[in-house]
């Protein structure tokens, strides 16, 4: 260290806030110059002096003052979680809401389309209503089908 040092590193020399390498440097530096052991001493003294100095007073008017500006946690801005975290819960909801009001697929023909379709049968009588419960229905309609060409 060929340059005298600033007065911040002779500062944080006395408060032990160097590596071991800024420590050496500094020592070698001082033991050949008197004007930076003169710095030195008289920064010590000074931090002594001001470390027995007493605390400033606080102001009176301090905390009336930042209770004014204090804001209460419930006027905090809100944490940003919560946006994603209300639309994931409402989009559940929405679909739990859809799931329960989607009309079920049924399997099988619905009854009443069965009924509509007897009913018609009997009002247009395209099978003899005595043949409707008849155990010669299925092989009546299997020949009138085979009879036109489909293949059973
Ligand atoms: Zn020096």
């Amino acid at each position: 260290m060929n340059l005298h040092p600033e007065p911040a590193l002779l500062s944080a020399f006395l408060d032990q806030a160097l590596n071991a390498a800024e420590r050496q440097a500094l020592n070698q530096h001082l033991a050949g110059c008197e004007r930076c052991r003169l710095g030195l001493r008289r920064l010590e003294e000074s931090k002594q002096w001001l470390a027995h100095l007493p605390p400033p007073p606080v102001p009176d008017d301090l905390l009336p003052r930042l209770a004014r500006i204090a804001v209460p946690w419930w006027h905090l801005p809100k944490v940003k979680i919560w946006i994603p975290a209300g639309a994931l819960a409402m989009s559940l909801l929405a679909v739990m809401v859809w799931e329960v009001q989607r009309p079920q697929v049924e399997e099988g023909i619905p009854i009443g389309i069965l009924a509509a379709a007897h009913s018609r049968y009997e009002a247009e009588s395209l099978v003899p209503l005595e043949d409707l419960s008849s155990p010669n229905f299925t092989a009546e309609l299997a020949a009138d089908l085979e009879e036109e060409g489909y293949a059973i």
